[in-house]
């Protein structure tokens, strides 16, 4: 086996390595055995040539950019055909991909035709004398579950947000190397929760010019990323490309408040406390969880998370949503999260600065009413 680990980088929309390609890169200079072990980055798809030379600045890592005309457009059948025979090539120990729609998309389906393990929504992991041990939530947040992989490659996909992009320290048993310790202790690689929450700024936040300098910063000597073109893929299914979001979806993104719908408001006829309580603050916009999307009592324009928008108000009041940590990756860069549940061993409460424990439907009209009393009281005073 070789002990090559492979992380697939993806471009953002303005052209750029996408952010969560910076936090893969950290988190496979995590896994290494020692600094020595090779880190290879295949970046898919059309035009990458300044992507790819700009994560090629990165220390540490070979960059592979694989060009097509069919992977102009995400395609999770393209990326397969293209990925698989290259991959297969270079045996590599972990395959890392980011557990967003595209890569929880095209992961499990390229582990089968690798005849890897795949491990999905990581959020951690710590290094045992075997190997690394990775974890992940289950049940809404409330457990951990933790996986071992049992084959010669395993795909792991990180969650996006779980693990601090740009250059990582050395790795886990380089470090425990370097202070005489252990190395089959357990150590914990990730930043704690609360530091993630406040280090990591959203990523639809990051501006061009920001994550032009951070790949800049890490500058160490020319850009060399090797550049292979891949033959037409005959595809099953032909992507149309990509439509812009409604205008209203703008609002979630420039709001300073956002007042979020989980399950446990309990109807769509409940979703009018939510606008009504928003109404009391300029710039302000309702958010949902999946589960209310997925229910109907939202459109999915409104969603917040991983598999939605993410946004970072300088107030989140989530009401009745248990902080599954597929939500959290979209609203924890929020600056301060007031939440609203029944359950006191919620787990959105873990990253919550104001937590509430009570019945929404009572708790709501009193919190509207004191916002208004306090509005009206500051109105009053300014006269
Ligand atoms: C690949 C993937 C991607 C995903 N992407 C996203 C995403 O982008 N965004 C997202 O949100 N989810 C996403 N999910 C789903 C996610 O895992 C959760 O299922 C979802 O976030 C749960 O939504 P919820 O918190 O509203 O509902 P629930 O988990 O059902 O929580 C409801 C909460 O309301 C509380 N409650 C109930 N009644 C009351 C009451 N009367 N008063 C007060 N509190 C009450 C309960 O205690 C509970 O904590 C994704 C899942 C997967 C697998």
């Amino acid at each position: 086996m070789n002990a090559e680990i492979v992380v697939i980088a993806e471009v953002a929309a303005e052209g750029w390595p996408a952010p969560v390609s910076l936090e893969l890169i950290a988190f496979a200079k995590s896994l290494r055995r020692n600094a020595a072990e090779p880190i290879r980055v295949f970046l898919p798809g059309i035009g990458i040539g300044a992507a790819a030379a700009e994560l090629a600045r990165l220390p540490g890592v070979a960059v592979t950019g694989i060009e097509g005309e069919s992977l102009a457009s995400y395609s999770a059948e393209a990326w397969k055909e293209a990925l698989a025979p290259l991959l297969a090539a270079r045996n590599p120990r972990f395959i890392c991909v980011s557990h967003n729609a595209n890569g929880a998309d095209f992961a499990p389906g390229l582990a089968v035709r690798l005849g890897a393990a795949c491990i999905t929504a990581v959020e951690a992991f710590r290094i045992e004398a075997e190997g690394p041990v990775f974890s992940r939530s289950i049940l809404k947040g409330k457990l951990q579950m933790e996986i071992v992989p049992e084959a010669e490659t395993a795909v792991v996909t990180l969650l996006p947000g779980a693990f601090r992009r740009g250059d990582a320290p050395s790795s886990p048993m380089d470090k425990a190397r370097e202070d005489g310790t252990n190395t089959t202790q357990n150590e914990a690689v990730l930043l704690p929760e609360e530091f993630r929450r406040k280090a990591i700024p959203p990523t639809g936040a990051t501006t061009l010019k920001e994550k032009k300098s951070e790949v800049q910063g890490d500058r160490a000597g020319p850009p060399a990323a090797e550049m292979i073109s891949v033959p037409d893929i005959p595809l099953k299914t032909r992507p149309l490309g990509l439509l812009p979001a409604p205008d209203e979806a703008a609002d979630l993104a420039a709001a300073e408040v956002i007042v979020s719908a989980g399950r446990g408001i309990g109807g769509e006829e409940n979703i009018e406390l939510l606008r009504r309580l928003a109404s009391l603050f300029s710039r302000a916009a309702i958010g949902a969880s999946r589960a209310v999307c997925d229910a109907g009592w939202l459109p999915c324009r409104y969603q917040i998370g991983q598999t939605g928008k993410t946004v970072s108000p300088r107030l989140y009041i989530a009401c009745g949503i248990s902080g599954a940590l597929q939500h959290l990756a979209g609203m924890r860069g929020s600056q301060c999260i007031v939440a609203v549940n029944r359950d006191p061993q919620a787990a959105i409460f873990r990253v919550a600065d104001v937590a509430v424990v009570e019945e929404l439907v009572s708790f709501l009209p009193l919190l509207i009413a004191a916002c208004r009393k306090h509005r009206e009281g500051a109105a009053e005073a300014g006269r």
